[in-house]
């Protein structure tokens, strides 16, 4: 490592400090905080994101940056160099925004969010709209401070915060074919019989499912001394720094595989957060995600290619009989693995089944693009959205609640974010593909308990890059392809066809 880089890396990892802090009261915010708190929480946010915001595009850093640049030991150092080119594409963007609307939307998010919770209780858009107004206003802002790229439109400038180098047209060319293979294939399924999910609908206290939980995670490899799982409304996972990974879930007694997958998919984030060499590079772009689709392909892994499949059901059984006690009775793991693939409409997305998921996932992205577009206003988006549900799933959701007010990201702010939930489940099929073919053994390892193997295999393909590859890249680095919807398709109706006996 040269002398300029060990500057400018040392300069970046006190800013991730500072970012450390803003993570750590975002954690704090969803889990212990009184709903009281929510205004100085306001305050703490703006302060430390207008304070990370400055530092970022200060001279001091451009200085330090500039002097990389121009090392030419940076420049014969492959890694070292993608991570200086990195590190300017996150400057470049970061002074396009004055640090006054990076505080603006870090302040007023929190309370945007204090408003979405008790709208969303009382089943109150009217008082949810205003706020949604305001971060939708923001968020055209910041669209506005990047700029519109040659031949884009402007939703692609908050895309790219999310998934560097993606567009919305890219976006839609990739998703209305799928949207019509995945109608066809729901179609299909809809014809055969539908599993039995009676094994589901047994009550466990969140006492058991959080000791289940917790057991599940060790064996899949999450580390609990770097790491804790707490209890939330939305389950998340905040990659706080080395050594803190914080995951949350949520527990319905009446139904103990929500908390479990809710667990298992928050626990593939956190996998990929610890397999982050952060200890060594925190701040530097080799210690962070590459994109939020490449880390929802890690967290639908875990949850759906491994948690939802028979060969887990087969190692959990005995456990799960023994720590859920006699109310979960005995069913056989086949019956288990087909209970949780039943595949059918419903309104709530982070409860969606793999075959409808995406759809959820579409009709955000339309409302977002036209938002942006300037063709909708908050206003009209409850009445777009029943009917994009209409449309794509075949159900009008009762009320807003179940509706357009269920997910939390717009008033978080996170606007131009949900179409890499898509991207992640395309990625995590296409990895997996790949997976299997240098691993033959990989399923019938996982009937054992061994989840080291996929672990190792995640690690060193994917975690211990950070940001050194872009995602397209990487996808063509891991799978010799570039990302195609083909294995997505293929892992589906290779899962659900013998369910649903349509094989
Ligand atoms: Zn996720």
């Amino acid at each position: 490592m040269t002398k300029s880089y060990q500057a400018l890396a040392a300069y970046c990892r006190e800013t991730a400090t500072i970012n450390s802090l803003s993570a750590l009261a975002s954690w704090d915010q969803e889990t212990y905080m009184p709903a009281g708190g929510a205004d100085l929480r306001g305050s703490q946010k703006a302060l430390l994101a207008r304070l990370a915001h400055e530092r970022a595009v200060g001279p001091r850093m451009l200085e330090l940056l500039s002097a990389c640049e121009s090392d030419p030991g940076v420049k014969a150092d492959p890694v070292l160099a993608a991570s200086v080119k990195e590190t300017r594409r996150d400057i470049d963007l970061a002074r396009k925004l004055p640090s006054d609307l990076v505080a603006e939307i870090a302040g007023t998010s929190p309370k945007a969010v204090a408003a979405w919770r008790e709208a969303r209780a009382k089943n109150d858009f009217g008082a949810f709209a205003p706020w949604l107004e305001r971060m939708v206003a923001l968020a055209r802002r910041k669209a506005e401070c990047y700029g519109t790229p040659a031949g884009g439109e402007p939703y692609d400038a908050l895309l790219n915060e999310y998934e560097p180098g993606a567009t919305a047209r890219e976006i839609d060319a990739a998703f209305k074919p799928l949207r019509t293979r995945l109608a066809d294939f729901i179609k299909d399924l809809s014809r055969g019989a539908a599993p039995d999910e009676s094994p589901l609908n047994v009550t466990i206290s969140p006492e058991r499912q959080h000791a289940f939980g917790l057991f599940v995670l060790r064996a899949i490899g999450f580390d609990l001394d770097r790491g804790r799982l707490d209890v939330t409304t939305h389950p998340f996972c905040d990659g706080i720094g080395p050594g803190d990974t914080r995951l949350t879930t949520r527990y319905r007694e009446s139904r103990f595989t929500d908390a479990l997958y809710g667990t298992l998919h928050e626990a593939g984030h956190g996998l990929y957060e610890q397999g982050l060499p952060k200890s060594e590079r925190f701040g530097e772009p080799l210690a962070d995600a590459i994109s939020l689709g490449i880390h929802e392909s890690q967290s639908r892994l875990w949850e759906n290619w491994v948690g939802r499949s028979a060969e887990f059901w087969s190692w959990v059984m005995p456990h799960a009989r023994t720590m859920l006690g006699d109310s979960f009775g005995s069913p056989t793991p086949e019956a288990m693995a087909r209970a949780v693939n039943t595949a059918k409409p419903s309104f709530i997305r982070v409860e969606a089944d793999e075959a409808t998921y995406n759809m959820h996932v579409m009709v955000r992205f339309e409302l977002e693009r036209a938002l942006f577009a300037r063709q909708i206003e908050a206003r009209d988006v409850p009445g777009l959205w029943n009917k994009a549900y209409q449309n794509y799933l075949g159900i009008t959701p009762p009320d807003d609640a179940k509706g357009c007010m269920q997910d939390v990201h717009w008033s978080s702010g996170l606007l131009g974010y949900f179409p890499t939930y898509t991207l992640g489940n395309l990625y995590m099929a296409q990895f997996m593909e790949a997976a299997q073919r240098d691993m033959p053994g990989l399923k019938g390892g996982i009937a054992r308990g061994e989840f080291a193997p996929l672990l190792a295999w995640l690690r060193e393909k994917i975690h211990v890059h950070g940001r050194r590859f872009r995602a397209s890249d990487l996808c063509q680095r891991v799978t010799g392809a570039p990302l195609s919807a083909d294995p997505f398709m293929r892992y589906l109706e290779a899962k659900l066809r013998p369910v649903y006996g349509r094989a």
